[in-house]
């Protein structure tokens, strides 16, 4: 087993299984790019580049749910390892389908629908395997066993225990026992909630709070909301149904989203409910019987709540009497964004309310509270803890080490790690490493984030630009002076060129010179202006 991506941040989760010649993989998604050390990347991938010469060996890929950490990085991956049929449960199935369709890729691909109900297992390849179900926080996630002649595993997915939630089948203990009783080796255990203590909030109790708030608003109401949490969005149509509002969905994600969900039956709905945003059916709905429901809870750039918050939205402007609930939790990364987005919309005067004032929000991933309940029901012999980085992982282990495992047993991997059972089904664990980079997807290429011309960006970023025509010791500047220096530092610059190409040795070859003026150009700077750009002599 291989993990290819989720061991470094979260994101990008991807794992793969070796036996013999088979190759079967386990999800393929990406990670956002949040500017730092990936300037200017649409997104994070795994690094697959290994797997080039083995395209034929792949059986598989096997998708745990729909989320794009799970499934994002697929019209990317998948024409990359040769097109390998993708199994997954019919919601996972049917958002992949709806981005391939995008990319001008589903016909190229064999999709197979499974059933996460079916309680038996099936082959591909030299594997035996089981999706079963998982409660989460998108329709039809699912966990997968996976038996080869040396191995059992079970791989969890993301997961919470939720015995009662809203559109899905409550959790389904016996059945995690049942496959667990055939004795597993090793436990995927994910620990994207496991600096959390205890157990999520449940689903019902959510819907409580939301009616309640939803009533007691005198106007228009906005939830924002992820766009693939059809149940938050399944409460919210109910509740409008009870209370005679109606929904208007804004965010071009939430829109398809909402379309499968109902094209699937899986989010119920009655006629009328939903109702176009465009300022005409806006107009005809008094405001106190509007709830606009939205992408963008995270502060992402070009999110709906986000736009609405900026006043750049063509149909929505918040009033003093809206009340605005994000109902979602802050995803780690995403602080800065939402308190900037959130001091914009507090500039209205709207009423706005977070998980921090009522409880609107109930996770998708368990804590450790939950993720103890599997260990114990599992009694795997070693756990793997993935889906975090290395302080969520290392929080698992130590709750591992307690409930009586050898540290040896639970394996604290890196993305690349190999690790091996032999056919007693005992750790053979490698020191061998696949050496893999981060990748990033930046417009129509990919590229590795530890180029040249990553660190440029960064620096042009921080520092600027110094542009020299030498011959005629012409100098330029973006981003590096600020106004009232320009005129004297550039002339400053062009003597200090003049001199340089007074005392070049008539034989020195001009590219040469070029790169050694730019070095010294760049200490000139640091010395005079204390500034370090990036220096181009031409
Ligand atoms: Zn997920």
């Amino acid at each position: 087993m291989i993990p290819i991506g989720g061991l470094r941040t979260v994101g990008a989760n991807m794992t793969m299984f070796e036996h013999g010649e088979d190759i079967l993989i386990v999800d393929g998604g990406l990670e956002f790019a949040r500017g730092g050390n990936s300037p200017g990347f649409n997104y994070l991938l795994p690094d697959i580049r290994f797997l080039q010469p083995h395209l034929k060996r792949i059986k598989a890929m096997f998708i745990t749910h729909g989320h794009l950490d799970h499934i994002g990085a697929l019209k990317n991956l998948v024409p990359a390892l040769g097109f390998p049929p993708l199994y997954g449960a019919p919601f996972t199935i049917a958002m992949i389908k709806k981005s391939f369709e995008e990319a001008g890729l589903k016909n190229k691909v064999q999709f197979f629908t499974v059933n996460p109900d079916a309680g038996k297992m099936a082959n591909v390849g030299v594997f035996k395997y089981e999706f079963f179900r998982v409660n989460h926080t998108i329709p039809d996630s699912c966990g997968v066993y996976i038996e080869t002649p040396s191995a059992r595993i079970m791989h969890m997915g993301d997961y919470k225990l939720e015995f009662f939630p809203r559109i899905d089948k409550p959790v389904d203990l016996a059945n995690y026992s049942r496959i667990a009783s055939r004795g597993i080796d090793i436990l995927l255990q994910e620990t994207t909630n496991s600096y959390k203590q205890d157990w999520t909030t449940s689903e019902t109790k959510v819907t409580g709070e939301l009616k309640q708030l939803i009533q007691d608003a005198p106007e228009r109401v906005i939830i924002g909301n992820f766009s693939t949490l059809i149940s938050r969005i399944q409460d919210v149509v109910t509740i409008a149904e009870q209370l005679g509002r109606h929904v208007l969905v804004n965010g071009r994600s939430m829109v398809d989203c909402v379309a499968i969900a109902r094209e699937m039956g899986i989010l119920k709905c009655k006629e009328g409910t939903l109702k176009p945003l465009d300022s005409k059916t806006m107009e005809s709905i008094p405001e106190n019987k509007q709830i606009i429901i939205t992408t963008g809870a995270q502060g992402e750039e070009f999110g709906g709540l986000n736009n609405i918050s900026r006043g750049d939205h063509q149909t929505i402007s918040i009033k003093p009497r809206d009340t605005i609930i994000l109902s979602s939790s802050i995803i780690p990364g995403n602080e800065l964004a939402i308190i900037d987005m959130m001091n914009r919309l507090n500039r209205f005067g709207a009423k706005i309310i977070t998980i921090k004032e009522n409880e609107v929000h109930s996770g998708g991933h368990g804590g450790i509270a939950e993720q103890r309940v599997i260990m114990n029901l599992v009694r795997p012999k070693y756990i793997i803890p993935v889906h975090g980085d290395i302080t969520q992982r290392l929080t698992l282990k130590r709750e591992a080490v307690k409930m009586g495992w050898d540290p040896k047993n639970v394996l604290m991997l890196e993305d690349g790690s190999i690790v091996e059972l032999d056919e007693r089904h005992e750790l053979i664990f490698s020191r061998k490493k696949i050496q893999l980079e981060a990748l990033g997807v930046d417009g129509m290429s990919i590229g590795s984030l530890e180029t040249k011309a990553v660190k440029d960006r960064i620096q042009l970023g921080e520092e600027g630009v110094l542009v020299v025509n030498v011959k005629e010791a012409l100098v330029e500047s973006r981003g590096l002076f600020f106004p009232d220096e320009i005129s004297a530092s550039h002339g400053a610059i062009a003597d200090y060129v003049k001199k340089a190409v007074a005392n070049k040795k008539p034989e020195e070859h001009h590219k040469n010179f070029c790169e050694f003026l730019a070095k010294d150009l760049g200490k000139m700077v640091l010395k005079v202006w204390e500034r370090e750009p990036v220096v181009v002599c031409l």
